[in-house]
Parts: structure tokens; sequence; C-alpha cells
């Protein structure tokens, strides 16, 4: 049983985590745990931290549903397929989005990748009852590099609904300034060396079963009730 692997050895590292395959053994060992050569090592669907009905009205069950267990996890499907038996196969996400950005043969995998890691964070940085005033780190440094909550909120606000087509929005950390950044389709602001601190999703799939076609409507409600600046301000450190 050469193929078998023990728990206590097995690497969980927590962004890169393995599927455990449990299957009959042999009489002796009834059960043993095995990663068959065929699998890929597969990245798992980063739990969301709240229940799918919780952002509601704001972001309803049945958008959240779907952007969640359809929509991503079909990033998370696809990136675990393209990466399996690659050069990538025990590389995070992360190492993935740096080492693929802006390389024509590699598209697939940025894309993935790139949707995979965005959409993780962007579970994180809503939260029911959001909004509000962010702590008191974070809003000492948005006085500082904005003005002012509100102007740092209006330029999130303008660079959400003018990204053309899909994509995100940000606010992250740039050579230690705090910048609002779009980005379109997969594209994050870790491929171009910023540190996000939090994003907004704006593909039509984020909002188009509860806003149509108001993107503006979508974006005020997630900044006015759902972002959540403790995530944020954690990300700072
Ligand atoms: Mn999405």
């Amino acid at each position: 049983m050469t193929d078998a692997i023990s728990l206590a050895g097995y690497d969980l590292a927590p962004s890169r985590r393995h599927f455990l395959t449990f299957v009959a053994g042999a009489v002796a060992a009834p059960y043993v745990f095995l990663r068959p050569a065929e699998a890929a090592s597969p990245f798992v669907m980063e739990p969301l931290p709240y229940g799918e009905s919780d952002l509601a009205p704001t972001v309803s069950a049945n958008t959240l549903g779907f952007h969640y267990g359809k929509h991503y996890k079909t990033y998370i499907d696809n990136i675990n397929k393209l990466v399996a038996g690659s050069e990538f196969a025990d590389a995070p996400l992360e190492k993935i989005i740096v080492e693929t950005a802006g390389k024509a043969d590699k598209t697939a995998l940025f894309n993935n990748a790139g949707q995979a890691w965005n959409h993780a964070f962007y579970w994180k940085s809503l939260k029911p009852r959001g909004g509000g005033a962010p702590p008191a780190a974070l809003a000492q440094k948005i006085d500082a590099d904005f003005g002012s909550l509100d102007a740092l909120k209006k330029e999130l606000a303008t660079a959400a609904t003018s990204q053309f087509g899909s994509g995100w929005a940000w606010l992250a950390l740039d050579g230690g300034k705090l910048k609002v950044v779009k980005t379109a389709n997969a594209d994050t602001p870790l491929a171009s060396g910023k540190k996000p601190l939090l994003t907004i999703d704006v593909w039509e799939h984020a909002y188009y079963l509860d806003y149509q076609n108001r993107r503006a409507d979508y974006v005020a409600a997630v900044i006015d009730k759902l972002l959540d600046w403790e995530f944020a301000n954690a990300n700072l450190g």
C-alpha cells in the first residue's frame, strides 16, 4: 500500500487542501486514505462566512446561491482541472496568479486562479449589517489618503460603476498608500503587486437577478450595507 497517506503527514496548508478519498482497502486494513495518482490536487471552496440568505435584501439568497454554488464552484472545478499534472500542481493560487499574469499561453490558468481567489476574497469583504464606520487604524489611513470616508466611498462607487464590462472594484494598498483600483474580468491587484483590502464583484452575475441593469444601485447598497471594514482593517497589517 505505497499510496497510503496518513492524515498526520498530509499537507493541509490553509490555501491548499487536498481531497482525501476514502476507499475500501485490504482486508487487514478496511479503510485507508488515498490520494489517487490521477487526481488533481484540489482547491476547495472557501466556506461562506454567513448564510446564503443573510445578505438579503441587498444581495438575495437567490443571487448568492447561484453566485456561490454555481459560478464560484465552476472556477474552483476549472482551476483544479487545469493544474492537475502541471507545474502548478502544488502551487497556491497567489503563485499561479503572479506567474501566469500577462502570459498568452496561460490565460485559462490566470483567469480561473484569479476568479477563485477574487471570489474567496469577495465573500469575506461582505457581512450582514456591514457598512458603517471603519475601525480606527483604517479610518485614520482613509482620512490621510482620501480626505474622508465619504470621498473614498464615492471613488469606490465610481470605479465599480465605470468598470466597462465584467470586473472588480477594490480598496488596495499600493506602496503603503490606500488606492481605489478597478480590474477587468479575472484580473486582481495581486497581479500588479498591490495588496487588496476589500473588493466588490461587478460581474453581472453578482447582481443581475436582484438589480437587472442597475449596477449603480447594487454598488451603492453594498457599500452602505454590506462592506466589512473590519476585514479591510485586518488586511492592513
Ligand atoms: Mn462573481
